[in-house]
């Protein structure tokens, strides 16, 4: 399948009479059960026809994602909600009303109108009104209910650019709509209303202490902030292997000086041995790392911009081949949950805390 590729001005709004006919034909593309991939304020989504189950079994297979794991329905109305839930909780219209549209995913009853093969065999649906305007735009155009993951192969790193999209996607959907870079970086908050009391199952950009405001105290699924819990996890996404670059991660925890120390005495050994050695590292201390591939993710004062440039650190040391990364590690605070979570399941796990012994610690898990 030949992939087309069409380009809309990066903030997407007052389109030009070309771009609103590009989106027009990704709405029809969509409508007849083709995959469109888009730029939304999150990351990257694939986009189909959320309520054709075909659409649906086509975006597993284009991701190569199992098909327990459901998609995330979008919408650009907050009153078409109605037509696929089975209820909607006071909760609900109290967090749509503070963060809708953007950055949020609520999981609430589905309706009859939603097929089994876009909720993963779940009676539950994740709805989520996203703010980017091309992207509601193409919503709009493609009749209201758009099927959308992460636009990447399964396992990958989620895309913040068009160019990894094509590089995870060109031949295997009908077109990609190069809106730019992405705002935020990171996948939306999951925030489960099904239960009896609220509970977030993915950190995202709306923080557990935004919610908390909002709906008085919210809690974080057990399984976000412990890999040991030995339970699975409510969104069944979160339990696969997630966001890994080629090589192996290991995030290292300590006082900055330890952390670059031990950083760059690691980086010597896995270098005799052969291996090509990438480090992810804060400005502040950038320049002490003696790796050959050393990547900015950002300032320890913008946690915005590492939350930003994390999914991209990631990609840029597959595209080098780097087989050894060692990346600093971020407080847990505020957008630091999201971050750490991405990280983490990137690292798969593997962290080091310092003060350790001296010459034999090794990653935990
Ligand atoms: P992605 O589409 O890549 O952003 O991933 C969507 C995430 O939402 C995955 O982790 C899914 O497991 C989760 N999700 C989607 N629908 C539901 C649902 N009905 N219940 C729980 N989690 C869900
Ligand atoms: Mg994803």
């Amino acid at each position: 399948m030949e992939t087309k590729l069409i380009h809309i001005n990066e903030n997407g709004t007052e389109l030009t009479a070309q771009e609103e006919s590009g989106l027009r034909q990704a709405g029809e593309i969509i409508k007849s059960g083709g995959l469109v991939a888009f730029p939304t304020e999150t990351v990257y989504g694939l986009g189909g026809d959320a309520l054709n189950p075909a659409s649906s079994r086509k975006i597993y297979a284009a991701k190569g994602r199992p098909s327990d794991n459901p998609l995330i329905v979008h919408i650009c109305r907050f009153e078409d909600i109605r037509e696929i839930v089975s209820e909607l909780p006071e909760e609900a219209i109290k967090i749509a009303d503070a963060f809708w549209p953007g950055p949020l995913t609520m999981i609430l009853p589905k309706s009859r109108a939603v097929p089994r093969e876009t909720t993963g065999g779940l009676d539950t649906v994740a709805v989520r009104f996203p703010s980017h305007p091309v992207a509601r735009r193409l919503i709009e155009c493609s009749g209201g209910y758009v099927a959308a993951p992460s636009a990447n192969r399964s396992g990958k790193p989620s895309p913040t650019c068009a160019g990894y999209v094509a590089e995870d996607m060109a031949g295997r959907i009908e077109m990609i709509i190069d809106g730019g870079q992405v705002g935020i970086g990171l996948e939306s908050t999951i925030i489960d209303l099904t239960e009896e009391s609220p509970r977030i199952l993915r950190p995202g950009y709306v923080t557990q202490e935004m919610l908390d405001h909002v709906l008085g105290k919210v809690d974080m699924d057990v399984t976000i902030l412990d890999s040991d819990s030995g339970r699975a996890p409510k969104a069944p996404g979160m339990k696969y292997r997630h966001y890994a670059p080629e090589g192996r991660l290991v995030i290292v925890e300590g006082e900055p000086e330890q952390v670059v120390a031990y950083i760059n005495r690691h980086v010597e050994e896995d270098r005799e041995k052969g291996e090509k050695t990438g480090v992810i590292g804060t400005t502040e201390v950038l320049e002490q790392y003696r790796a050959d591939v050393v990547k900015c993710i950002g300032s320890r004062r913008a946690q915005e911009d590492i939350a930003r440039n994390l999914f991209s650190v990631l990609r840029e040391l597959d595209d080098e081949k780097v087989a050894s990364i060692y990346s600093e590690s971020f407080p847990e605070q505020g957008l630091g949950q999201a971050i750490m979570n991405r990280l983490r399941k990137a690292a798969g796990h593997r962290i080091v805390r310092l003060p350790a012994e001296e010459g034999d610690s090794r990653p935990e898990g």
